[in-house]
């Protein structure tokens, strides 16, 4: 049988690299391949397994008649030309389903994060502060968590906030699917109005799409309760930061957690630099689990496709 061959053309966990040569595929490593090089070399390979640094564009493609995969340890697409793959009848794939725990864990972060105001007295303990008086939070537990996209992350953290003891809110605009993942987090659907006005903590888990962009500006944060914390995971630019800011300003939202920015690094450190908003940089699938599960899940996907 002719030997199928895989080039690993960025750094991914050397697990999956196990999997696909025991299940008898000849995986070449090269971590560090440039366009260059890659055109010359991928003629001989009939899948490509890349992260976000290697761009696999139709001259890539094309430059490789034999291939038949190409793989995408991690979630976006965005350094493949998908089209160009569909038109050679290239199958691309990718691990979505690897950093759901990660960002959810996240999220719970957040929460406690906010409630507690862990990152303030944090960074008032390090200045040489002893504000104790001024750091008097609120329990979870009991409150209401309002999760907007029920899909794998929105779904994870449904669960987990129900073992805190937290009522569950969901909106999806999909809800006949999610519907089986809501009933057994045990949240309850809600419209997406009703969601914002009884939720204390609002966190988004949708797609960036045209009809997601912007889909909470200045009406619906006008909706949320006031004194209530907005947490956005998903992708930047699902929430409208100018109308983020005037919230924050006004008062009506105590507070806010960030993972991602309509632009990143953000250059405007006008939602950064506050106190009542805690931020990370886009870290939600920074886990050792999540990038192990990201060589493992598409070694498998692979492994299946090719065999
Ligand atoms: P998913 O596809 O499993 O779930 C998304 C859900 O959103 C689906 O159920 C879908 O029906 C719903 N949805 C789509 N449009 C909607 C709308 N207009 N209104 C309400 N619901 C809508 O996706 P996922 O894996 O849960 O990921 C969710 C988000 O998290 C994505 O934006 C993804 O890019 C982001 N993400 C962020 C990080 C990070 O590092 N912070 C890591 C992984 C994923």
């Amino acid at each position: 049988m002719k030997e199928v061959r895989v080039l690993v053309c960025d750094p991914i966990d050397e697990e999956g690299v196990r999997m696909m040569r025991e299940a008898g595929l000849r995986v070449d490593l090269e971590p560090e391949i440039t366009h260059e090089e890659l055109l010359v070399r991928a003629g001989g390979y009939q899948a490509l397994v890349v992260r976000s640094r290697t761009k696999v564009t139709r001259d890539v493609l094309e430059a490789a008649p034999g291939l038949r995969a190409v793989a995408r340890a991690g979630v976006g697409l965005d350094n493949i030309d998908v089209e160009a793959a569909k038109d050679r009848g290239v199958t691309v794939l990718n691990s979505p389903e690897a950093p759901s725990n990660a960002v959810a864990e996240l999220v719970i972060g957040y929460m406690l994060s906010m409630a507690r105001m862990i990152p303030r007295a944090d960074a008032s303990m390090k200045r040489g502060e002893w504000i104790k008086s001024r750091l008097t939070g609120f329990e979870v537990s009991g409150k209401t968590l309002g999760v907007v996209g029920f899909g794998r992350i929105g779904y994870g953290v449904g669960k987990k906030a129900k073992c805190l003891g937290m009522r569950v809110l969901a909106y999806d605009v999909a809800m006949d699917v999610v519907r089986p993942y809501v009933d057994d987090a045990g949240a309850d659907a809600v419209s997406l109005e009703r969601l914002l006005s009884e939720s204390d903590f609002v966190t988004l888990h949708v797609p960036l799409l045209p009809q997601t962009r912007h889909m909470i500006g200045r009406e619906q944060l006008g909706k949320m309760r006031e004194g209530s914390y907005i947490i956005n995971a998903s992708r930047g630019g699902v929430v409208d930061e100018e109308a983020l800011k005037e919230a924050l300003d006004s008062g009506m939202l105590a507070g806010a957690a960030l993972d991602v920015f309509e632009e990143e690094p953000p250059e405007d450190m006008g939602l950064v630099g506050r106190e009542n908003v805690v931020c990370t940089p886009h870290i939600g699938a920074s886990t050792e689990e999540a990038q192990l599960a990201n060589s493992t899940i598409v070694a498998e996907k692979l492994i299946r496709l090719l065999s």
